[in-house]
């Protein structure tokens, strides 16, 4: 299970364009029956806007300078990302919202600082004018993602949450915080984790479902954040853990060995005992 954090992480897809969306068409097409769970579950009463796509795509370190390609940064990848301490500092990783308002913002702080225990150090929260390690927004409706570990750094935003809502419940709410914040101290995918993976995936129904209706991935897009996996010398990973936070909600349709996981709304145990174990060394 265990993400890999940080380091691992790696440089998981290409870069943030690998993931833009395709345009999407002025009127949508009308839901498919076979609703997602999830994705109904954001559906409020009376919506005339159908639901946009609730999956979570990793942001890679921008390659966008040097022409990266995943190869190349599979190789240096495993400590490159994660957060280290100053000796003699306090541990702690600074975060900014560069927007949003101070109900949700409340919430997600409270429900970051249950990744703190496990990672030694303290989020701590800067005005907006000021430089933060971790830069969060709400602007990107629909979307929401994290750079991975240091190399939100280099962003801002480096996360984004595009379906937080006053009124979002708190276990829907806690699944995106903790699931973006595994992100930013250095987590993949666990769907994407190469030790003891038993995810087979059906190909022809992942692309029906990600390249249309609600959610207009490009083919890259699926490529990276769902077919690519990461290989056991680039992950401080341990064995793959379908309770993690960081595991997707995977409907059987999308498999072809009837593999399915629901949603993860807290964190697994593994994903305690990871996070611990990489951040005392
Ligand atoms: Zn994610």
């Amino acid at each position: 299970m265990k993400r890999t954090l940080v380091a691992l992480s790696l440089a998981v897809f290409t870069a943030m364009a690998a993931c833009d969306t395709k345009p999407k068409p002025t009127v949508p097409p009308a839901p498919r029956s076979e609703e997602d769970s999830i994705t109904a579950l954001f559906k409020k009463p009376g919506d005339s806007v159908p639901p946009t796509a609730r999956w979570c795509t990793e942001m890679f370190p921008s390659q966008a300078a040097d022409s990266f390609t995943i190869e190349k940064m599979q190789a240096g990848v495993l400590t490159a990302y994660k957060w280290k301490w100053q000796l003699g500092q306090p541990k702690r990783i600074t975060v900014r919202f560069n927007d949003g308002i101070p109900a949700i913002q409340d919430r997600i702080k409270t429900i970051a600082a249950k990744w703190e225990p496990f990672v030694g150090a303290k989020f701590v929260y800067v005005p907006s004018s000021q430089e933060a390690d971790i830069k969060i927004s709400f602007q990107q409706r629909g979307a929401s993602w994290s750079r991975i570990g240091t190399d939100s750094k280099g962003h801002s935003p480096s996360m984004n949450f595009g379906w937080l809502e006053e009124e979002t419940v708190d276990s829907l709410f806690e699944q995106v915080v903790l699931h973006e914040f595994g992100h930013a101290i250095g987590l993949v995918h666990e769907h994407q984790l190469p030790n003891g993976n038993p995810i087979k995936w059906n190909v022809d129904s992942v692309y029906a479902y990600y390249l249309n209706y609600p959610n207009y991935w490009t083919v890259q897009c699926v490529k990276d954040n769902i077919f690519f996996r990461y290989q056991r010398n680039q992950l401080n990973a341990g064995m793959f853990d379908p309770t993690s936070i960081m595991m997707y909600e995977i409907p059987a349709r999308f498999t072809t060995n009837g593999y399915s996981t629901p949603i993860n709304v807290r964190l697994s145990p593994e994903d305690k005992r990871l996070v611990s174990d990489v951040y005392r060394r």
